[in-house]
């Protein structure tokens, strides 16, 4: 399978990282912890007089670089690749960008080593990858496209409603067996997974978000079927 793994929540520990330079930074303020977290955006769980202080928190330099890692997370990546899964790190920048993004790639450096800076994928718009499945700990995933991979919610306080599948570190393998095992398959089934949204999207009498030329129309880019673009 290929597998999409996000980087904040998954990998990096952005709560830790934000809870203690938030109290090293504002000792006398009160500090929302983690696991009584119910909102996705930590701005949202504090009083708006203090959300700019918390988005210069979480733009500042070293603040990404210095995220902990999660455990369990960089074994379970190699795990992953044991299995035989293609895995890609997808990451979506904060808007405030001018630390973050050289920052997300040191920081996979730092932990993961050279060889997984080259699997990042960076953007604003998750739904325009493709992948088997995208693990991520953000309750609900929109954007341009229909998403072709199915999305496994990373276990946190602030996503316990979610209705897609959960994950974590301790169960991940049985997890995506499972998934092996219902589509039939055990290697890269993208296609596969386009061929049903395709399908779903027909059902509902909806079409696709998607450009023709990728599923092949005769009238693609050059006239070729299915050819690269
Ligand atoms: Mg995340």
């Amino acid at each position: 399978m290929l597998v999409l793994v996000d980087q904040d929540g998954p990998l990096a520990d952005f709560e830790a990282g934000f809870c203690s330079r938030w109290s090293e930074k504002y000792p006398d303020r009160p500090v929302v912890p983690t696991e009584q977290r119910r909102s996705f955006y930590i701005k949202d769980e504090y009083p708006a007089e203090y959300r700019e202080d918390i988005m210069e928190i979480q733009s500042s330099p070293g603040f990404i670089l210095g995220l902990p890692l999660i455990p369990g997370a960089l074994d379970a990546l190699h795990g992953m690749e044991a299995e035989g899964d293609e895995v890609r790190i997808l990451t979506s920048p904060l808007t405030r960008y001018h630390n973050c993004v050289m920052e997300k790639y040191a920081w996979v450096d730092r932990h993961l080593g050279p060889d997984w800076v080259r699997r990042i994928i960076l953007t604003k718009d998750k739904t325009m990858v493709r992948g088997d499945v995208l693990i991520d700990d953000k309750p609900e995933i929109t954007g341009y496209f229909i998403p072709v991979w199915e999305h496994l919610v990373f276990d946190a306080a602030y996503n316990v409603d979610s209705l897609s599948r959960r994950i974590s570190w301790t169960d991940w393998r049985q997890v995506l067996r499972q998934i092996k095992i219902a589509r039939g398959t055990t290697g890269m089934s993208w296609r596969g997974t386009v061929g049903r949204m395709v399908e779903q999207a027909e059902q509902s009498q909806q079409e696709p978000h998607a450009p023709r030329h990728w599923y092949g129309s005769p009238q693609g880019r050059g006239g070729r079927i299915g050819g690269p673009v």
